[in-house]
């Protein structure tokens, strides 16, 4: 079952929202409008730990919110161009495990075959990022560039910071 938030109208009324609420504008019996703020918005104020980068960022995908931008990230001019980036994860504590398994490896040959099945359980994440830029912009920039546009979105920022290892591709519209 999913999981219930409360929202207070200024007229006093409880409403019950859940996660997919977020983002959404729910109607209250006083006539009045309440917007339902992010998941992330819900869950901290009601005491739960934020969502992290991935989460968040698989959620609105989901809900086609992303990209929030209505200006192009390279110079500004209001777009609806969007330019898409998949960025790879890996996620680090795999990484360290796969030296000791190659090390291993080495040794023991046959060892290292039941250990590398589990080893397959800690998967890279990978996202399709889009992108608000305008074509000019997304006229084949390079590599730098593709990421200095990733950080100037928030959410992205803190996914980059995260894994500070992740690669990314060119982008394409
Ligand atoms: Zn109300
Ligand atoms: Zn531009």
């Amino acid at each position: 079952m999913e999981k219930l938030y409360s929202l207070a109208c200024n007229c006093g009324r409880t409403h019950q929202v859940s996660g997919t609420d977020a983002g959404c504008d729910i109607h209250c019996d006083c006539g009045q409008t309440i917007s339902v703020p992010s998941l992330q918005q819900l869950r901290i104020s009601a005491g739960e730990s934020p969502l992290s980068a991935e989460m968040t960022i698989e959620a609105r995908l989901l809900k086609g919110q992303l990209p929030e931008e209505t200006h192009c990230l390279g110079c500004g001019v209001t777009t609806t161009e969007t330019a898409y980036v998949t960025v790879s994860c890996e996620r680090p504590e795999v990484q360290a495990r796969g030296w000791t398994l190659n090390f291993f490896a080495l040794l023991f040959g046959w060892i290292s075959m039941s250990w590398s099945a589990g080893h397959e359980q800690g998967r890279d994440v990978s996202f399709c990022l889009p992108l608000r830029i305008c074509r000019e912009c997304g006229q084949t920039p390079s590599e730098s560039k593709v990421r200095d546009f990733l950080r100037k979105v928030p959410l992205y920022r803190q996914l980059l910071d995260k894994y500070t290892a992740a690669t990314w591709s060119a982008l394409r519209f």
